[in-house]
């Protein structure tokens, strides 16, 4: 048995962030064209692009910046992966989750999201750490939510090409490798949703579960530390999926506050509404209270 450790913290309000001055000052990610070959490698998801490299990554489907801010003795908590036990958190060895399926260009071409989201997950774990810390402290972070979106659509891709989504056999579109690759938006309303629910913070956890539609994938639940994001990729049914494009997300304890203030430069209108977290400061072994009785064994 390995124990999971949990932090408290409840949802105060989902309601308007006054994002502080740096808005202008974000720059998104934007990739730039490799090369001008026609060569395809095989393997590679996104050869329709062309400017492959002959090599092959051994790309980590979850990105390795993440699963090493996560891992703890070489292992990860993980929920979600087809060959795990449906709604069952696990420990797996960080080296086991490889896969051929991106050549060494765009494998580095992606790089940067890797990079921007592994200091997204460090920020969400350092903030949830310091408010129950004995010397706690007020900090803004920044971050473009279009290079938030794109790495958990990366993610998504890496899934897909490996052929690790339960019941799915399909390949990875073109819309999604122009996405990543080409700079091209998000179709309206898909993309990044940040959902109030649930309440308390698994330590160092991540969850990758695909919202299944008609034999398509329309989207995945992402839990990171246990906040609950979607990354929408059609309109799928089902309960809401919580805040689009959140403009931040901000945890307080006895008057300290730790906020992640999210842009969204090219949006044409401005969203405001982020989600307040509060830290009650108290920490347990045991598994979360809301969780269902499934997800405790
Ligand atoms: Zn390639």
């Amino acid at each position: 048995m390995w124990s999971i450790d949990t932090i408290f913290r409840e949802v105060v309000s989902q309601n308007y962030i006054e994002t502080s001055s740096m808005a202008n000052k974000i720059k998104c990610i934007q990739i730039q064209k490799p090369g001008n070959t026609r060569y395809q490698h095989e393997k590679c998801y996104a050869k329709g692009t062309g400017n492959c490299s002959t090599k092959i990554s051994g790309e980590h489907v979850i990105s390795h910046v993440i699963l090493r801010s996560l891992e703890k003795n070489g292992k990860v908590k993980i929920i979600g992966l087809p060959w795990q036990k449906k709604g069952h958190f696990g420990l797996l060895p960080t080296n086991t989750l490889k896969s051929n399926i991106l050549c060494s260009t765009h494998n580095s071409i992606l790089s940067e999201f890797d990079s921007e989201m592994g200091r997204f997950f460090k920020t969400l774990i350092d903030n949830d750490q310091n408010l129950i810390s004995a010397k706690p402290e007020s900090n803004i972070a920044h971050f473009c939510g279009y290079d938030l979106e794109r790495w958990m659509l990366k993610v998504l891709c890496g899934f897909i090409a490996s052929n690790q989504i339960a019941n799915f056999s399909g390949t990875v579109k073109d819309l999604y490798v122009d996405i990543l690759f080409n700079n091209m938006p998000f179709p309206h309303n898909w993309g990044l949703y940040i959902s109030p629910l649930p309440l308390t913070q698994i330590d160092h956890s991540f969850g990758f579960m695909p919202l299944m539609e008609n034999g398509d994938v329309l989207g995945v639940e992402f839990l990171l530390n246990n906040v609950r994001f979607y990354l929408l990729l059609g309109t799928p049914g089902g309960p809401s999926f919580g805040m689009y494009h959140p403009a931040g997300i901000e945890s307080a304890n006895n008057g300290f506050k730790r906020r992640i203030e999210i842009y969204w430069p090219n949006d044409s209108q401005e969203n405001l509404q982020g989600i307040y977290l509060h830290s009650t400061g108290k920490t347990s072994k045991g598994p979360p209270r809301e969780w269902p009785d499934e997800w405790k064994q």
